[in-house]
């Protein structure tokens, strides 16, 4: 027997608990805490994480098996980060495993070396002498080439990452190489970038600029319309916090959708290249190297989307969260996360500010600013003097669906288009149509999985289930009656689409979403066709509202704003205040006021005539009132314990036992239960859904009873066919 003690690893298995190993013979001493080792488990081999050491071997001493390998010479995560993941596992109660599972780049998981290796995509391409010496327009013969040196000129050292980012292929930039006009310089010898110069700030942006202090925890929500300039407010802060320390690295996170091209070169252009974006748009190696390149240092700034919150940082100076009201920073499944909330959590332990912006923020940080727990910065005037569009309700309660537009929105696109403009209809639902309808019976075709109906493409011809992706050609009778008249009910992109070109003949109709986004560049090719300037409309789904800028759209449509208005979900109406806002904030400029039309059943709505003639502010407040009344989030906390089964039985039978047993703790810890319940689509994908509500006014309350809850659950003897997981601060119910 050595004296060496147990080690304790996290292992990426789904049970609430460390497993002990012990070192082998020839090993002397014990690996640190934040080191990979390779054990076995349960007949597997199995990459785990050193998160300690113990005198004790936890089970049977002869049971304890040696770990088969020790990964790492040095540990992988350092103290904060791993202390931070622990953190956060226990705050979203998910086993420890499980969220460093999802905090570790793919190929750490694997167990492949945490080393930064230098692979074409990393190293930085620069114009040769020869090619500085080119004339202002160079090989006017080979435009793509031109054009990428052009690029280069301006922008200094680039890396093959950020060239194909920038819409590059690899064919000019190996005829440049071969004629030694370019050639690939040391990432250190990057002296020659020369900064595009900050913006001189208007008073607001500096008021905002001069709440950050460097080095010191603090939360500040920048509370901005679209194009007051918080992008601007955010390149500043970093230069401010690198100021005082030039090394300090800032991490920005951007939602999935945002993450586009012109944001990178935005701060690129500020920056210089020793920046490490991470996207989901990634190789795996591409991925491990720019984490080390945070890890190390060597990336001042690390944009990225929702998980890159777990990005190891060498010197971290800030952190900043652009449109911190969207949905994409929570995770959905396994760890359910929201990264905007542990970029507060973060930064508070790392004694660093923090910036959430948002044109249109969530209501969890309005309140958090009126309790005075952020600073309510706010920018109300926009800086590129855009006019801010002017927007009218319009009844549209006797609109055929076949059509979509009320009488006064086809007037207004007829107008704007004979002036040259472009139009934008935005409605959230592609496909032909929401489902067919039998003519003579009124039978809907459902999807056999799901409690949805299915809805009618027509290119390509078929119908699909949007929630569990069934698909199957479209019927030519009705399966209840065998009538042959099908009639397609409602309305989605693509016949919007229809319509629009069938009305508007010369017009070019672009369609934008999911199915025609689909192919790699198609959305770029979309885009640079909308940028061109030329009248045209825009049909599309959620994908217009985020992200992108469109000068030259002077009118945008909202086709349907009662869906979000009356919606079953409690998050609606807020959700509906931020689409309708974002919308009109992407449209217009400065010499093209624009105009927003909200297509609506409900005009008199109070919370749309709020909305339509106070503002999302307003509007805002509003809603938190109602959620003050009703003891809702912000004003309450929510847990939910979701539970499925290809039967409803399982899932009911489950949740009442469970609420039995917990019972008590509930009413120790003031909790309310509420349930169980089906979910709102009760039964999706073949599994039929149930939850349990638990809902408290105090976090820490909250938190206990969920520990009772967990431990419960894991006790309790159910059904094999049973999935059930936690969701704590749940984003849709
Ligand atoms: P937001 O991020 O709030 O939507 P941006 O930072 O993108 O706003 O700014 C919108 C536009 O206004 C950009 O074209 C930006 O260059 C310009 N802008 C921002 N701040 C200033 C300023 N202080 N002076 C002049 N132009 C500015
Ligand atoms: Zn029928
Ligand atoms: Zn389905």
């Amino acid at each position: 027997m050595t004296d060496s003690p147990y080690l304790q690893v996290a292992l990426p298995v789904p049970l609430r608990r460390l497993f002990h190993y012990s070192l082998p013979d020839t090993c002397l001493t014990a690996p640190h805490t934040g080191t990979r080792v390779r054990v076995s488990f349960a007949g597997r081999q199995l990459v785990g994480l050193v998160m300690g050491e113990s005198d004790h071997p936890g089970v049977d001493e002869d049971k304890v098996k040696a770990v088969d390998a020790i990964i790492d010479a040095i540990p992988i995560l350092d103290r904060e980060l791993l202390s931070f993941i622990h953190w956060a596992a226990d705050y979203y109660h998910c086993p420890l495993g499980e969220a460093l599972q999802t905090a570790l780049p793919v190929l750490l998981r694997q167990g492949e070396d945490a080393s930064f290796e230098p692979e074409e995509s990393c190293r930085l391409w620069d114009l040769t002498p020869e090619g500085r010496g080119l004339p202002e327009t160079p090989l006017p013969r080979a435009p793509k080439q031109a054009e990428l040196l052009v690029y280069l000129r301006e922008h200094g050292p680039t890396s093959w990452q950020t060239l194909k980012e920038q819409g590059f292929s690899r064919d000019p930039l190996k005829r440049l190489d071969e004629r030694g006009l370019i050639a690939t310089a040391d990432p250190d010898s990057l002296d020659h970038f020369s900064a595009e110069p900050p913006l001189a700030l208007n008073p607001q942006q500096a008021r905002a600029l001069e709440a950050l202090a460097p080095g010191k925890f603090a939360a500040h929500l920048l509370d901005g319309t679209t194009g007051s300039g918080k992008t601007e407010v955010y390149l500043q802060a970093i230069e401010r916090v690198r100021k005082v320390t030039p090394t300090a690295q800032a991490l920005v996170l951007v939602p999935e959708i945002g993450l586009t091209p012109q944001t990178i070169a935005r701060f690129r252009r500020r920056f210089g290249p020793k920046i490490a974006v991470l996207h989901s748009g990634l190789t795996d190696r591409e991925r491990l190297n720019n984490w080390v390149l945070a890890a190390t240092g060597r990336a001042q700034i690390v944009i990225g989307t929702r998980s890159a919150i777990f990005t190891p940082l060498a010197k971290p100076g800030l952190i900043i969260v652009d449109e911190e009201h969207d949905l994409s920073f929570k995770q959905q499944e396994g760890f359910r996360y929201s990264a905007r909330d542990l970029a507060s959590v973060r930064a508070q332990r790392l004694g660093i500010p923090v910036i959430l912006g948002s044109a249109t923020p969530a209501l969890e940080s309005l309140h958090n600013a009126r309790a005075g727990r952020y600073h309510h910065l706010q920018l109300t005037q926009r800086a590129n003097s855009q006019a801010t569009p002017q927007i009218i309700v319009s009844d549209s309660h006797d609109v055929p669906a076949s059509r979509g537009v009320t009488e006064e929105s086809l007037a207004a696109i007829g107008s704007h288009l004979a002036s040259g403009n472009q139009v934008l209809v935005f409605l959230n639902r592609r496909g032909y149509a929401p489902t067919l309808q039998c003519h003579d019976c009124g039978t809907q075709l459902q999807c056999p999985h799901c409690d949805a109906r299915l809805t009618l493409h027509h290119n390509p011809r078929h119908l699909h289930c949007h929630h569990c992706d069934f698909q199957r050609p479209q019927s030519s009778h009705c399966e209840h009656c065998h009538s042959h008249r099908l009639v397609p009910l409602g309305l989605g992109t693509e016949r919007s689409e229809e319509f629009l070109k069938a009305n508007f003949p010369q017009t070019p109709v672009l369609r934008i979403d999911r199915d025609t986004t689909r192919s790699k560049h198609a959305l770029e090719r979309l885009m640079a066709q909308i940028h061109s300037g030329e009248a045209c409309i825009l049909v599309g789904t959620q994908m217009l509202a985020k992200g992108h800028h469109f000068p030259d759209v002077t009118l945008a449509i909202i086709m349907d704003v009662d869906g979000g208005l009356l919606s079953a979900d409690f998050r609606g109406p807020e959700r509906m205040g931020q689409l309708i806002t974002q919308v009109a904030g992407r449209a217009g400029r400065a010499d093209k006021a624009g105009q927003v039309i909200l297509q609506t059943r409900n005009r008199e709505h109070p919370l749309l005539q709020l909305l339509v003639h106070q503002g999302y502010g307003a509007f805002a407040q509003a809603l938190l009132s109602e959620r003050d009344i009703t003891r809702m989030p912000p004003f309450a906390h929510l847990a939910l314990v979701r539970a499925d089964a290809p039967n409803a039985e399982i899932p009911q039978s489950f949740l009442k036992q469970l609420r039995q047993q917990v019972e008590a703790a509930a009413l120790t810890h003031k909790v309310q239960l509420l349930g169980p319940m089906p979910a709102l689509m009760e039964k999706r994908g073949q599994r039929y859904r149930y939850q349990l509500q638990a809902k408290a006014e105090s976090r820490g309350a909250l938190h206990q009873f969920l520990q009772a809850l967990v431990s419960a659950i894991e006790a309790g003897r159910w059904q094999r066919a049973l999935r059930w997981s936690l969701d704590i601060d749940p984003q849709d119910m």
